[in-house]
């Protein structure tokens, strides 16, 4: 009997123990980035991130970074239903960064949903655990962390000791897949002529929607800011909400139009992407010419009820997999009787000189290296007052930006920006106060 009960006791223990393995390979980074995948430039093994080792992963930056963080660890093959739970260390006292489970296909295709993540933060500034539990979906057939550092923020956050409980005992990691090749920052050749004049600098502001009946802060704070600084911009609004549009919205909008402070722009009826033949297009993408006109007849006629205005200046939404216009927009673009500029959503090209030729919608373009964000929604004057300096012949610059989704630090960026063009004596123009100066309009 003692026999029985030794043997059952060490059975068990050796089933327990081959559950509780960790099976993720150099889970705490003690054999440096071996298996593991490092998609940017930021993030760096330390010993200073250390929990235990010598060794331990630091992602982020103590001053505002404009470039995402990315790093992934080698795979764990799972079966459809499989529940997993991951866990690490980690200490940081800022939300900037976090901690994903990434499902995959069989094709090693990340999976949307369910994409999990733990932003670990906390005051104390001490290393705390965190564990994150899911279900592997019903096309997973493996699973990864992937830890990202949001980019546009300010914060370090250090982790170390990950590990997978909830994997088969004898599956095999593997590796994951190396990133692409970055490219290298462009090298200065010559050192650009100096600019005979300041250029003229078309602030583009994207997505503008009422929100709950009334405007998003954002947008009161950006307009506060432009006119603190005595300058102009031009808001893009989608036009579906303003079919109930409340008196606070409509007035909003009625007082900066009436201003000549602000031009509003057409930025399509929803911003919303369609599907076609499995393909998510954006709004004026591989649609019906006789829908592209509907979608801005509907909203021309929503803005002359309600605001008393027609647009005269249209930029397409983004989104989907496709471009963003197709020849049903440039006709739509010649046909509707107010439209007079496009904010183009690229370097001009065969479509855009054509339109232009024939003589009513004036193309303002856009010089791709000189723009407010870097990635959407993320400022970076970095990449902006470089952009600028190597451009000292072009005459205006069409900047675009996403002000609801800069939250913090990523403001203040966009102020440095405009304290940049402020101080290069840039004049701000609305598209439209353009287009009248280029064509000699009053
Ligand atoms: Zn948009």
């Amino acid at each position: 009997m003692k026999t029985f009960w030794t043997i059952f006791f060490i059975l068990s223990s050796v089933v327990v123990y081959a559950a509780d393995t960790n099976l993720l390979p150099n889970p705490g980074f003690e054999d440096g980035d071996k298996m593991w995948s490092f998609g940017d430039s930021t993030s760096i093994l330390t010993a200073e991130a250390a929990h235990e080792g010598k060794s331990g992963l630091r992602v982020g930056d103590d001053e505002y970074n404009a470039d995402p963080g990315s790093v992934t660890s080698a795979k764990l093959p799972v079966h459809p239903g499989q529940e997993v739970t991951l866990s690490f260390w980690a200490k940081g006292k800022n939300k900037s960064s976090g901690a994903y489970i990434y499902f995959y296909d069989s094709n090693g295709k990340v999976i949307s949903k369910p994409q999990p993540a733990l932003w670990p933060a906390n005051e104390d500034g001490q290393w705390h655990q965190y564990s994150l539990k899911e279900t592997a979906p019903a096309n997973g057939a493996s699973v990864a962390v992937w830890v990202h550092f949001s980019p546009g923020n300010i914060g370090i956050t250090d982790y170390d000791d990950f590990s997978f409980s909830g994997i088969s005992p004898d599956v095999k990691a593997v590796p994951p897949v190396p990133p692409r090749a970055r490219a290298k920052p462009r090298e200065e050749t010559k050192v650009p002529a100096p600019r005979k004049e300041p250029a003229v600098i078309i602030l583009k502001f994207d997505d503008l929607k009422q929100v709950n009946g009334k405007v998003h802060p954002s947008w009161q704070k950006i307009s506060d800011f432009l006119e603190s600084r005595k300058i102009k911009g031009a808001f893009g609004m989608t036009c579906d909400t303003l079919q109930d549009a409340k008196p606070e919205y409509v007035n909003w909008i009625k007082s900066r139009h009436d201003s000549g402070a602000t031009e509003f722009w057409f930025h399509g009826w929803d911003h919303a992407t369609h599907n076609e033949n499995g393909k998510s297009l954006s709004e004026f993408d591989t649609r019906s010419y006789e829908e592209q006109k509907s979608r801005f007849d509907r909203s021309q006629k929503l803005a002359l009820e309600k605001l008393g205005f027609a647009f005269e200046t249209f930029g397409p939404g983004g989104g989907g997999s496709g471009q963003h216009f197709d020849a049903g927009t440039c006709k739509v673009m010649q046909d509707d009787p107010h439209m007079k500029a496009w904010l183009y959503p690229k370097p001009i090209d065969e479509d855009g000189k054509k339109l232009q030729e024939a003589g009513k919608v004036t193309i303002l373009d856009r010089v791709w290296e000189v723009n407010t964000e870097g990635a959407v929604g993320v400022p970076d004057s970095k990449k902006l007052i470089a952009g600028y300096n190597r451009n000292p012949e072009r005459k205006y610059f069409v900047l675009q930006g996403h002000p609801a989704m800069w939250a913090g630090p990523r403001f203040d960026e966009f102020v440095k920006i405009i304290d940049f063009l402020q101080e290069q004596k840039c004049v701000f123009m609305t598209p439209m106060e353009y287009v009248k100066s280029v064509k000699g309009v009053k």
